[in-house]
């Protein structure tokens, strides 16, 4: 079973990081995102951690969605997407949705590291994943002023971090605003967001890594790969905290 404790995280193995940790845990007790119990430092307690909805069922290495024999699904074959991989920690499903949820309206930067660490468990199982930049999902600047912070680009600094590669949060732009997708149908979806990015410069041969929180259709970050392999980009493969797998 996959854990968020024994992360190929360096930070997480230094002892004297770990004996810091067990010390603000006695003097801090933090409570548990989902039960409310003692969580000591960590954001869910270790029964709520087991229940994570991770996910690691087989499924298509394209598009994420379940196969049980592992291998690119139907659809992906009929119609190739334009990016080339995908990876998704979790389902979304409860508690993993409330968490995205906090991350993204109650900046909640606990639960940023929670996710954080997922991504880089599933990077870190990922046989073929390579990478020259990290890429977060471009918020539209009307959004951004709203809400105030990019919860894509709080993944991927992190993500960026631990992997040491750049991440690159200027290098598109997101110049169409297309939320109020939920209930629209794929056709509709595949439409409301052609065209609504940019990419700033020319990236020639590189391998992108796109950060996103959730995968629901994957018409946004369809478009998102569009645009970067129009751009020069080699490879693009996505990294993303919940995968839906039912159609909502
Ligand atoms: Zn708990
Ligand atoms: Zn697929």
């Amino acid at each position: 079973m996959k854990g968020l404790s024994n992360k190929a995280n360096a930070k997480l193995l230094d002892p004297w990081g770990r004996m810091r940790r067990g010390l603000l845990a006695r003097l801090w007790p933090q409570q548990c995102f989902v039960c409310g119990g003692r969580a000591g430092l960590t954001v869910v307690c270790q029964a709520c951690e087991d229940m994570l909805p991770w996910h690691d069922s087989p499924s298509c290495p394209v598009c994420a969605l379940p196969v049980p024999d592992g291998q690119t699904c139907g659809r992906c074959l009929k119609r190739p997407p334009h990016f080339d991989a995908t990876l998704a920690a979790f389902e979304y499903e409860h508690p993993v949705r409330e968490m995205i949820m906090a991350l993204k309206f109650g900046a909640a930067f606990t639960v940023s590291d929670m996710l954080i660490s997922a991504l880089l468990a599933v990077a870190s199982e990922a046989d073929d994943l390579s990478a020259d930049i990290i890429v977060p999902m471009p918020l539209h600047r009307q959004r951004m002023a709203e809400r105030g912070f990019n919860q894509s680009m709080e993944l991927a600094r992190g993500v960026g971090r631990a992997l040491d590669l750049p991440v690159r949060a200027q290098l598109l732009v997101r110049d169409a605003d297309t939320r109020h997708q939920a209930g629209m149908p794929l056709r509709q979806r595949i439409k409301n967001v052609r065209g609504a990015f940019r990419c700033v410069e020319s990236i020639a041969g590189k391998r992108v890594l796109v950060i996103d929180d959730v995968m629901t259709s994957g018409a946004t970050l369809n478009e998102l790969a569009r645009t970067l392999k129009l751009a020069g980009a080699a490879q693009v493969s996505n990294l993303v905290v919940a995968r839906t797998l039912r159609s909502k």
